[in-house]
């Protein structure tokens, strides 16, 4: 076994009805509260009346931020972060999916340092400091993974360019994970950020730098999914489908938080920046097949356990058998969500791959795939999966 290090500094409270904790916890970690959300939309108004009850009983000031879109921008967090200031917030509470959680991280950094969050990715030589606000987050997808990572994803439309702010400090102090919030969702929510669960703990299970720490979760995260998520989408108002979900869901977070994603994930960003109309989850439906069709036999025992989690006759083949077919297997389970799609389904014009591969590529995470990707690679993965539309197996 290699020597590894696993960390997670985020108290989480898990469970049902925890919403009416997230005050408390924001008042645990300040004094004065900048909540930070999407507009206010009438399936999540409860949540919103929920949160404010919550900050109410817990006698914290605060001000809100209701200005977060999905895939947030530079200009959102610069409003979030400019609203902190006025307010004097010493503490963020983020409430939402990934985009808000993220946004919360951002200005959390934003709102205390010179210049923008885009001044403090994860390559650039000044990096948040102590200064970093404490971050509350409370999560209403099933998900990124988000409210137990030190992970802030941003767009900068100028620069057509999504990257990450990367760094311990942005671990949320304080997360609340509460199935309830996640009654509300759409199917369609449901199904892309239930594959982002997928995803993360099948990419933090084949990275190299994972550990026996986060394979045991991610086998677990992937379990979870097989059987959770399709009854999820059966029913979206079945509690016992949504809690599982979320475990499945934080498992992931932890596994990203310690291993990381790879290169499904490196063109799953490229896309966001290029295409930021495209779903995260969705933008990962649509390559996932083609990758794993050009990287299976570049860590067959893995791809294998993952392919018979989803396909019990699997275990009737040995290692390299069971892998090539893990390729149709997702294939298979993404039809089963709705989600096999192709490039051509998300408007991703044939002309743009070249670009598309070379972007692909900026972030480092290819690096980290078992079967590391040149410019070519990716270009025929992506071509591949150009062609696959939606039903098309
Ligand atoms: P999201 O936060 O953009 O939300 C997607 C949609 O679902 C929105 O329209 C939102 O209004 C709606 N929604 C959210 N919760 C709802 C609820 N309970 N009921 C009804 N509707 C609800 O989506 P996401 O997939 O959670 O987050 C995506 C963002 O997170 C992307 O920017 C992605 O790159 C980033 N991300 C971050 C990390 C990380 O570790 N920080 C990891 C993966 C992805």
């Amino acid at each position: 076994m290699n020597p590894f290090r696993y960390h997670q500094p985020t108290e989480i409270r898990f469970g049902a009805g925890r919403i009416a904790e997230a005050g408390p916890a924001a008042a645990s970690c300040g004094t004065r509260c900048l909540l930070v959300t999407e507009p206010v939309f009438p399936a999540v108004e409860p949540h919103h009346r929920k949160i404010k009850a919550s900050l109410e009983a817990a006698g914290i000031p605060y001000a809100h931020f209701a200005g977060v879109t999905p895939n947030p921008t530079t200009a959102v967090v610069a409003a979030g972060a400019r609203l902190a200031r006025e307010f004097r917030a010493d503490v963020v509470l983020g409430m939402g999916g990934g985009s808000s959680m993220d946004t919360a991280k951002a200005v959390a950094v934003e709102a205390t340092h010179e210049g923008s969050c885009w001044d403090y990715l994860f390559f650039r030589p000044q990096q948040p400091t102590d200064k970093t606000l404490p971050v509350v987050a409370v999560t209403t997808t099933s998900g990124t993974g988000s409210q137990v990572t030190q992970v802030a994803v941003v767009t900068n439309p100028g620069e057509k360019n999504k990257s990450a702010l990367f760094h311990e400090r942005l671990y949320p102090r304080i997360s609340v994970v509460d199935p309830e919030l996640m009654l509300t969702l759409p199917k369609s929510v449901t199904a892309s950020t239930g594959f982002d669960v997928l995803a993360h703990a099948f990419e933090s299970y084949i990275n190299p730098g994972g550990s026996p720490y986060t394979d045991m979760m991610a086998l677990e995260a992937m379990r979870l999914v097989s059987g959770w998520l399709p009854a999820a989408l059966e029913n979206g108002g079945r509690l016992e489908a949504r809690t599982w979900m979320a475990w499945a869901d934080v498992l992931g977070g932890l596994c990203i938080a310690n291993a990381g994603v790879t290169l499904f994930h490196g063109i799953g960003m490229a896309m966001g920046g290029l295409y930021p109309h495209v779903a995260h989850g969705e933008a990962l439906a649509s390559v996932y097949p083609a990758v794993m069709r050009y990287s299976w036999d570049s860590a067959p025992a893995k791809f294998a356990a993952a392919a018979r989690i989803f396909d019990r006759s699997l275990e009737r083949l040995g290692d390299a058998a069971a892998a090539e077919r893990a390729p149709e297997v997702f294939a298979a389970f993404l039809e089963k969500i709705g989600l096999r799609i192709g490039l051509q389904d998300l408007k991703i014009p044939e002309a743009e791959l070249g670009a598309l591969a070379q972007a692909s590529l900026v972030l480092p995470d290819y690096k980290n795939h078992p079967r590391v990707a040149g410019p070519d690679d990716v270009y025929g993965v992506l071509k591949n999966s150009h062609a696959a539309r939606r039903g098309k197996r």
